[in-house]
């Protein structure tokens, strides 16, 4: 017997199966998909065996496997057949596309050591009146008593009890123990909670879906802030689960709040497995293992929940599919919600992708019907949807009001006095936390990385974002030694301007700093959420998901940043952020207000905001695509020529980039090179190539070509990705 093993070797040009020999004892434990460790060169490696097979075509010697690692499989046939097509639409290899779809603890190569956790538990050997009868004392008939009620008990219960008697019992074969095991992350047992009665336009799609339960059709639910798609989404897997199948739902990670678990949990009780990143990685092993184990039913995670090995799938649910987070940003560079869509196709069940502000590609691919578009008008019980108000920071600045207008002030007392809770939101995509010299215009930048360093107030210094390079920060500015100021504005600086407008209300600020502990998230939500604060402030964290009855005023400071950033997609984003952010305004009986300050007050998508008219947003943004021929026109691919050696790097971009330009479809456009956006990181180069492309049957093969001669270039690396989210 021989098998086909790939094997886990970083470097491409490697990216094939090895034949090995089978030692005849190890002959019955072999599958495919299991792990085994094999002898190559001088190493022990570990690879997945992808073939078996009876004869070996070589003629040298092939040498024989050492261990067989799993004891049952780890890639079934259908994660198989996945991680072939993610090598297939994001040109990794297939080692890579498989150690993705793995929790950590089963990946070869990963140097965590994982263990399984067990535990005693005590059962009867006999009836329980046999037991009885041959109990010699009271605390052993007590402990005999316990272990009937529940069947079976943890061996530490009974040794609390007496630890002599279990022993005697053991010993007599009254009772016998067995090790189970057990799993590290485990659900809160919960109060069931009856499902709700969906009101008329939830119950239309409920039943559009309902009537493609057994089909592959994909739908997309557009359905505005609070319209209640989370119950449709609960009561889609309700009855997947009632035809004994299972379900895959999917959210952004910053959604995967512990209320929306919790959610889940009342309806559904203990079937349920949660992946999310903030589970330790022996949490996540137990978790896939319970999957593995068809001892859960439904899995709600992030991004890579879509490789859950559940069996007999019967829906996979995608809410806020406009969430970025479903790429992943590094190799293999995959889209969960393609990933969604090839699984749905092999188990022949639908896709219900949902979210108040679609991107245009799907939108787009609704209005071709490739998607069936269902769409939730109104909010849940009625509630209105909030009055927004755009404010001219220009005529504010006139009269010193540079970060709280005078509009938002009279706003933020009205909710107060109303006794009602407000969310400021600071858009910091931007970097706004630079410090530069008033005098000079002198500013801090990170000499690795071509950008400017961030200003930290608590620790006084800068900081470089993407490699960490610190620097203490001087009062005086290194180039005319000057006193230097602070400009832009960060979280803590909003903060402290709040708290001297407002120095009696109670200010919760909620940014990447003060959430960094495990669970402070949750800890800071329910608070706020319990009005021990009256005031949320933070980034774009607190624009998605939060769902505060109390909350009747969104102010949002710095609407512009987003749209300054110079990516095609900013339209876009600024729409879905500010969109998103407004929808958190009166989410219950009350009528919201929104207020957005902005130095462009003519600006057309802040005015599709202001007028919550998503239509008015994709007609004038599809427009520009068109024009610029952009997605969802043309497809693209963004590839990233890196190096040390600024000439080489940029030598080797034009041969590229002319290459390209030569074989690929003349219908195809070639942009650049051109130097990255951020053109040095940690003392590497990049330059971009953007190709957009309609149609053109030459593409992929050129791209795995190009890939193949760089892998083995250790100057200068390539790097593509295949509809790029940004540039
Ligand atoms: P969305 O996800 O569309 O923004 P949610 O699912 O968060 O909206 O729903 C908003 C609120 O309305 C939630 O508190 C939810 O429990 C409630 N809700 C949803 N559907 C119903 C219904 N049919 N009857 C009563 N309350 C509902
Ligand atoms: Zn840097």
């Amino acid at each position: 017997m021989y098998v086909e093993v790939l094997l886990e070797i970083k470097a491409k040009n490697i990216d094939q199966t090895f034949t090995y020999q089978v030692p005849d004892n190890m002959q019955k434990n072999i599958s495919i998909g299991k792990r085994v460790n094999v002898p190559f060169g001088r190493q022990v490696l570990e690879g997945f065996i992808l073939k078996i097979k009876d004869t070996c075509e070589n003629d040298y010697r092939v040498l024989p496997i050492n261990e067989i690692v799993d004891e049952e499989v780890v890639l079934n046939k259908e994660l198989l057949e996945i991680g072939k097509y993610i090598k297939e639409t994001t040109l990794c290899t297939l080692a890579n596309a498989y150690q993705t779809m793995l929790p950590k603890a089963l990946k070869a190569s990963s140097k965590t050591n994982v263990n399984k956790k067990y535990q005693s538990i005590l059962k009867l050997n006999d009836t329980y009146e046999k037991c009885l009868e041959l109990c010699t004392s009271n605390t052993q008939k007590d402990i005999i008593n316990l272990i009937s009620e529940s069947n079976n008990i943890c061996k530490k219960e009974a040794t609390a009890i007496s630890l002599s008697s279990v022993k005697t019992l053991l010993n007599k074969k009254i009772i016998i123990e067995q090790k189970e095991e057990i799993y590290r992350y485990n659900i809160k047992e919960t109060t069931k909670e009856e499902k709700k009665i969906l009101n008329d336009e939830q119950k239309v799609c409920f039943n559009e879906i309902r009537k493609d339960i057994n089909t592959n059709q994909k739908f997309l639910i557009h359905g505005v802030t609070g319209s209640g798609k989370t119950e449709i989404y609960m009561q889609l897997i309700e009855l997947v689960l009632k035809k004994d199948k299972t379900a895959i739902m999917l959210v952004p990670e910053i959604s995967l709040t512990p209320q929306f678990i919790n959610n889940f949990q009342k309806r559904f009780g203990n079937i349920i497995a949660v992946l999310h990143s903030n589970l330790s990685d022996g949490e996540k092993y137990d978790e896939w293992r319970k999957i593995k184990k068809e001892k859960v039913k439904i899995v709600i995670g992030a991004r890579s929940a879509i490789f859950a090995p559940l069996k007999n799938l019967g829906i996979i649910i995608i809410d806020e599919e406009h969430s970025e987070s479903y790429k992943q940003d590094n190799t293999p560079r995959y889209h969960a919600i393609d990933v969604a869509e090839f699984r749905a196709k092999i188990n022949n069940i639908p896709v219900v992708l949902g979210s108040a502000t679609p991107t245009l590609e799907r939108m787009a691919k609704a209005s071709k019907n490739l998607y069936k578009l269902l769409t939730l008008k109104k909010r849940v019980n009625n509630a209105l949807m909030p009055e927004c108000i755009i404010v001219d920071m220009k005529e504010e600045i006139k009269n010193n009001n540079s970060v709280l207008s005078n509009r938002l002030k009279i706003e933020i007392e009205a909710s107060i006095s109303r006794n009602e809770q407000v969310i400021l939101m600071l858009n910091r995509k931007g970097y706004s936390t630079y410090i530069s010299c008033s005098n000079c215009g002198y500013t801090y930048k990170c000499p690795n990385c071509d950008i400017t360093l961030t200003y930290y107030k608590t620790k006084n210094n800068l900081r470089c974002h993407y490699c960490g390079y610190t620097i203490f920060k001087k009062d005086k500015c290194p180039s005319c030694l000057e006193d230097i100021n602070l400009y832009g504005l960060g979280t803590e600086k909003l903060e402290a301007l709040v708290k001297k407008e407002f120095p009696d209300l109670r200010i919760l600020r909620m940014d990447a700093d003060t959430t960094r502990r495990k669970n402070s998230y949750e800890e800071l939500y329910k608070k706020f959420k319990n009005h021990e604060y009256d005031i949320l402030l933070g980034t774009q964290m607190i624009s998605k998901g939060l769902d505060f009855p109390k909350v009747s005023l969104v102010g949002i400071i710095n609407a512009d940043e987003a749209l300054n950033i110079p990516d095609f997609r900013s339209g876009e984003r600024t729409f879905d952020l500010l969109y998103q952010t407004s929808g958190r305004a009166g989410r219950s009986n009350s009528i919201g207000t929104v207020v957005i300050q902005t130095f462009n007050k003519n600006n057309y998508i802040l005015n599709c905001v202001c007028e919550q008219d998503y239509q008015k947003f994709y007609k004038y943004e599809m427009n520009i695509r068109r024009t610029l021929k952009y997605p969802p026109y043309y497809f693209l691919v963004n590839i990233k020529i890196k190096g040390k050696d600024l000439e080489l790097v940029l030598q080797e971009a034009k041969k590229t980039a002319s290459y390209l330009r030569k074989n690929i479809d003349k219908t195809s456009i070639v942009l650049g090179p051109t130097t990255s956006n951020i053109f040095k990181v940690n003392n590497i180069f990049r330059y971009n190539i953007l190709i957009k492309y309609r149609f053109d049957k030459k593409l992929i093969p050129i791209l795995k070509e190009l890939d193949k001669i760089y892998t083995i270039n250790n100057k200068v690396k390539l790097d593509i990705d295949m509809n790029p989210l940004s540039i």
